[in-house]
């Protein structure tokens, strides 16, 4: 029976840079992924933060086939009716090397799995795990279509409804309060179009957010990306919002309306959908984590639970390509010491509470909880935008000044739940 280093179960971020940073250390790898080529079941919104992994991986960002960079950042809070955009343009944002990037998964990881494999990590796709394989409670490798695998220690790396994790017990089945699921599609355009439409120039990239009606209020929001020839259009719903919530409605008939709005319906006009994508996304933060490591197996990215939602920004891949890269690093340490025990991989969770991961992640602990809340996503948009339709009114007798047209709208209630909002915020 063929016995490696280590087995990486599946090749999106996590898995790909656990499998680089360990084969460039010369370590045996197998790495297992069920769809038919790394990147071909991945999805994302998908923006890149490159600063906080820039380090880790010094040789990739160069050639990497990364969309365009991200040179101008915007947020939109919509109403029924109406709706209040902010636009961010900022000079460091066009300064090298630049901060984040549009990136398609098909592409990325892809190219990510031949740097892998030119370090000397093996890939095999359309090769699902079904199972792990223990001996004494310890996991000494798994089960892939039949076949009997094995290896001092797994990485699993099966992104958010982990299977591993949870045969492993290193957590529970997920709790819908827990996870998201987003719904995406891929519109091409031709480069010169996108840059006409959105006011950019080369290879400049928009991102920009939606808040409110985009999910009829319902905890989420909507996101646009500029790719170098086609748009990433796509929404993100709370689960239990979606289940319990008042108005039930189905995920794609949100984004069937997001693009109808008028809002979206012009940047996307004659342009064509390429590719429709669904897929959960764990936001339950630190709280919702379960254990990362045990005897023989480590978690990393989605499988671990790191991903996070604040509102402003959606990071879950800069966390899956670092928290592979220390799984890769714990289990280098535990190779020099022959120990593939769950005291000796317990380093992986000291070298991420050392990191940018876990520091995240306790900051942002309160964030789930501060953002559960439906005023955020149906009241404030409309009041915002009905102040802003009186302040632009003006009508065919006289006109209101502007701060009586504001202070309608702040009657002592209103203040009142203002201040409890702000202090729940507060703790984001
Ligand atoms: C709609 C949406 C928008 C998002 N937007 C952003 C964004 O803009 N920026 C950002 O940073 N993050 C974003 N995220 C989150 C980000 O995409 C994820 O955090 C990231 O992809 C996690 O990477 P991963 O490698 O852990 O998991 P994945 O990319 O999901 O990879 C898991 C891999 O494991 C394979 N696999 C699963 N089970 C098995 C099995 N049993 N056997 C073999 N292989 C298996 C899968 O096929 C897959 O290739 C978004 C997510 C969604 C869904």
């Amino acid at each position: 029976m063929e016995k490696f280093d280590v087995i990486v179960v599946g090749a999106g971020l996590a898995g790909l840079a656990a499998a680089y940073t360990l084969a460039s250390e010369g370590m045996e790898v197998l790495v297992l992924e069920r769809g038919d080529y790394p990147g071909a079941k991945n999805v994302t919104g998908g923006r890149l933060y490159v600063n906080p992994v820039r380090e880790l991986f010094p040789d990739l960002w160069k050639k990497a086939p990364l969309e365009r960079f991200i040179a101008r950042e915007g947020v939109t809070m919509m109403a029924h009716e109406r709706s209040l955009s902010i636009g961010y343009d900022g000079n460091e944002l066009l300064e090298e090397p630049q901060q984040s990037f549009s990136v398609l998964r098909a592409k990325f990881d892809r190219w990510l799995a031949k740097q892998a494999e030119r370090k000397g990590a093996m890939i095999v796709d359309k090769n699902r795990v079904d199972d792990l394989v223990r001996e004494e409670g310890r996991v000494v490798g798994v089960w892939a279509g039949g076949d009997e695998l094995r290896a001092d220690v797994v990485i699993a790396c099966d992104g958010v409804l982990s299977l591993l994790a949870e045969k492993a017990g290193l957590r529970q089945p997920g709790n819908p309060k827990d996870f998201a699921v987003g719904f995406k599609e891929v519109i091409e355009l031709d480069s010169a179009v996108i840059n006409e439409r959105f006011a950019l120039e080369g290879n400049e990239g928009l991102a920009r957010m939606y808040m409110g009606e985009v999910t009829r209020g319902k905890f989420g929001g909507g996101f646009l990306y500029t790719n170098k020839d086609s748009i990433s259009l796509g929404i993100v719903v709370g689960i239990k919002d979606l289940m319990e919530g008042p108005n039930p409605v189905q995920a794609p008939v949100l984004l069937d309306e997001f693009k109808q709005r008028r809002e979206i319906a012009p940047l996307i006009k004659g342009g064509a959908t390429v590719e429709y994508a669904a897929h959960a996304i764990p936001e339950g933060g630190l709280k919702a984590m379960g254990k990362l490591y045990g005897d023989g197996i480590l978690l990393a990215g989605d499988a671990a639970g790191f991903s996070m939602n604040i509102g402003v920004t959606v990071r879950g891949m800069e966390y899956a390509l670092a928290s592979g890269y220390y799984a890769a690093q714990a289990v280098i340490k535990a190779k020099a010491a022959e120990d593939f025990t769950a005291r000796s991989l317990a380093i992986y969770e000291s070298i991420l509470n050392n990191s940018f991961v876990m520091e995240d992640f306790k900051s942002f602990q309160a964030a789930p909880e501060a953002l559960e809340n439906p005023r955020f996503f149906e009241h404030y948009p409309e009041l915002l935008g009905n102040i802003m339709r009186d302040i632009y009114a003006v009508p065919a007798g006289p006109k209101n000044r502007l701060y009586p047209t504001i202070k309608q709208y702040m009657k002592i209630g209103e203040l009142w739940s203002m201040f409890g909002d702000m202090r729940k915020a507060m703790k984001i």
